[in-house]
């Protein structure tokens, strides 16, 4: 079940929205990011670690919302981290025992049961000057943005030429915008893909957090993607985009879509400005 994509670099798609964990090799052992979501899959995930002799010593979020924030107690008690921005928007919503109910709401019905969260959102955040993951193995570079959802960070395993992507640069969602409490979520979004591509320039292997892993040219293709996403959210144009289309791969995505354009139309009403 976990397949390698380069030397050193695993990853396991989930049943549930083709989540992508993903596992890194390190000298004493791996470093596990966004573990997965059904807890029987995080549960063999563990076992097959453990038949491998490689138990986690460090776990990471790219950003927090439910369903990248998830643990097993089989998986240890290893540090688990995310940004700064990530871990305190994590505890603020903790701290509100209705979350965790409104978690259950959003999860698919006939999952719920296999989600598993009373080890969700254990996470300690790195402060925001960290440039990579403390832990013993290659480099796994930052790239903190405000696209998506506050705190997202995008990994480079520069060592492998692997881009880790989180929440963005998927074959088979649209960018999803934060549209809670932020001034300018297009921008965020648009400044955000300007930042992946600055980094992934030498990137091999595009793991995103739902979808298809990409090679080399998959890294531009998306990122020109998402950004023609976004224009045309922003300028209330049409997308013709695939994800979208009669062949999309899940058919919530348009729904979701003409939310987004509903909430962006009544933002700029209610601002009085375009945008
Ligand atoms: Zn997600």
């Amino acid at each position: 079940m976990l397949r390698q994509v380069v030397e050193g670099v695993l990853i396991h798609e989930s049943g549930f929205c083709q989540s992508n964990a993903v596992v890194v090799h390190g000298r004493a052992g791996v470093l596990l990011i966004d573990p997965g979501v059904l807890g029987y899959e995080m549960a063999a995930l563990a076992n097959d670690l453990r038949e491998l002799g490689q138990p986690v010593v460090a776990g990471f979020s790219t950003h927090p919302h439910w369903d990248h924030l998830l643990w097993h107690d089989r998986l240890g008690a290893a540090p688990r981290y995310g940004t700064a921005r990530c871990a305190a928007t994590v505890r603020d919503l903790l701290s509100d025992a209705r979350w965790k109910a409104r978690i259950t709401e959003w999860i698919p019905p006939d999952i719920a049961e296999q989600v598993p969260l009373d080890l969700l959102g254990l996470i300690t955040g790195l402060s925001a000057d960290t440039a990579r993951i403390p832990w013993d193995g290659p480099h796994v570079g930052i790239v903190e943005h405000q696209a998506h959802a506050p705190g997202h960070a995008a990994l480079l395993i520069e060592e492998r030429g692997v881009l880790v992507a989180g929440d963005m640069l998927s074959d088979v969602l649209i960018p999803m915008l934060d549209l809670n409490d932020t001034a300018d979520p297009i921008e965020d979004y648009l400044a955000a893909l300007r930042l992946l591509e600055g980094a992934a320039g030498d990137v091999d292997v595009l793991v995103p957090g739902h979808g298809s892993i990409g090679g080399a040219d998959q890294v531009r293709a998306r990122i020109e993607q998402d950004r023609a996403y976004v224009h045309a959210l922003r300028d209330a144009h049409v997308p013709s985009d695939p994800r979208l289309g009669p062949a999309a791969t899940y058919d919530w995505v348009p729904g979701v879509h003409a939310r987004q354009l509903q909430r962006l139309t009544r933002r700029s009403q209610r601002d009085g400005t375009p945008g």
